[in-house]
């Protein structure tokens, strides 16, 4: 019986993760200063809350200070932007992230587009977004899925030129950047999403599969061709009376089936998940590194 190759995302993340508290040290050795990052979070959503306190933590564990940044729901929108203009200008904050979403009354797209470039950890400034899609240019910060989606590729010996992925999803924060990405590493390139017909045709041909649609178990293993690399970004609760929650996650791949066929596949959860935390470090202490070594 064939069985595909389980990447483990929590111990490359984890690798990751030492790698970036050495070069926290080696800064504050060499320069005696710490990258810091900036943290906004507005209103009480618990996910929210729960994926801040993740990255405030995961921030403790390798020596980048955070800075915690608590606005109340109500906030105006020019409050908000107000901040962000102060982070910008506070040399020892590296990075600013804002925990989306926001509120309804803040327009997303004007809050992220005052982020500093420089400090634009998540990469979702239109300008870096804008510079990954473009030849020849490169942004200053990938955002932190899709990075953590290539590394998880590259860290398994899992080469990209010349291969044929394929993406489901189109989404701002992970399917078109992923793609973008793998298109400037020489992939050739399809993305399927909810209008594509006959998805099973296209995500057969593909070498890699990027599954980011957010459907629980979407992709059969008769989708996956034999051999192939396969990076589950889906992170969906399916209710479960046997868990004490109620509910476990899977991902947007039947990781069951398709570990029969695949050459690698990531698991839910364990797979891209603890990857994202560990870029958006690693983009911290680079984004200090630019600014520090100047
Ligand atoms: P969005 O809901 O923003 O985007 C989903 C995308 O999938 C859309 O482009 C949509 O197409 C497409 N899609 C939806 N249904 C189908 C379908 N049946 N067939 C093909 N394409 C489909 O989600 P996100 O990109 O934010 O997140 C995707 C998944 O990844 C979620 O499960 C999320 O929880 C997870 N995630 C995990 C992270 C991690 O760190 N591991 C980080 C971020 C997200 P269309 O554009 O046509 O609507």
């Amino acid at each position: 019986d064939h069985k595909a190759t389980v990447i483990d995302g929590k111990a490359v993340a984890h690798t990751i993760r030492s790698e970036v508290a050495d070069e926290v040290r080696q800064l504050s050795q060499k320069y005696g200063k710490v990258p810091g990052l900036a943290v906004v979070i507005v209103g009480h959503r618990k996910d929210s809350q729960s994926y801040v306190s993740m990255k405030r933590k995961a921030c403790a564990e390798v020596g980048i200070k955070s800075f915690d940044i608590n606005l109340p729901e109500q906030v105006s929108e020019a409050e908000l932007i107000g901040k962000v203009h102060e982070l910008n200008a506070n040399p020892d904050v590296h990075g600013i992230l804002v925990q989306l979403p926001l509120p309804k009354h803040v327009n997303e797209e004007k809050v992220l587009g005052e982020i500093s470039l420089e400090k634009d950890v998540d990469g979702f400034h239109p300008l870096n977004i804008g510079k990954l899609a473009m030849k020849g240019r490169e942004p200053l910060f990938l955002p932190c899925t899709p990075k953590g989606c290539l590394e998880l590729l590259s860290r398994s010996g899992i080469s990209i030129k010349g291969k044929k992925a394929v993406v489901v999803g189109r989404s701002n924060i992970v399917g078109l950047p992923v793609s973008l990405l793998l298109l400037k590493e020489d992939a050739t390139v399809t993305i399927v999403h909810s209008r594509t017909k006959e998805p099973e045709k296209i995500i057969r041909e593909a070498d890699i599969v990027i599954a980011a649609a957010g459907q629980a178990n979407m992709i059969q293993g008769s989708w996956i061709k034999s051999g192939a690399a396969v990076i589950d970004v889906g992170t969906n609760a399916v209710d479960d009376r046997t868990e004490k929650s109620g509910y476990r996650l899977v991902g947007d791949v039947d990781f069951k089936e398709a570990s029969k066929v695949a050459g690698w596949i990531t698991p839910v959860p364990g797979g891209v998940g603890p990857m994202t935390v560990a870029m958006l470090l690693k983009n911290t202490v680079d984004g200090a590194k630019r600014v520090i070594e100047q």
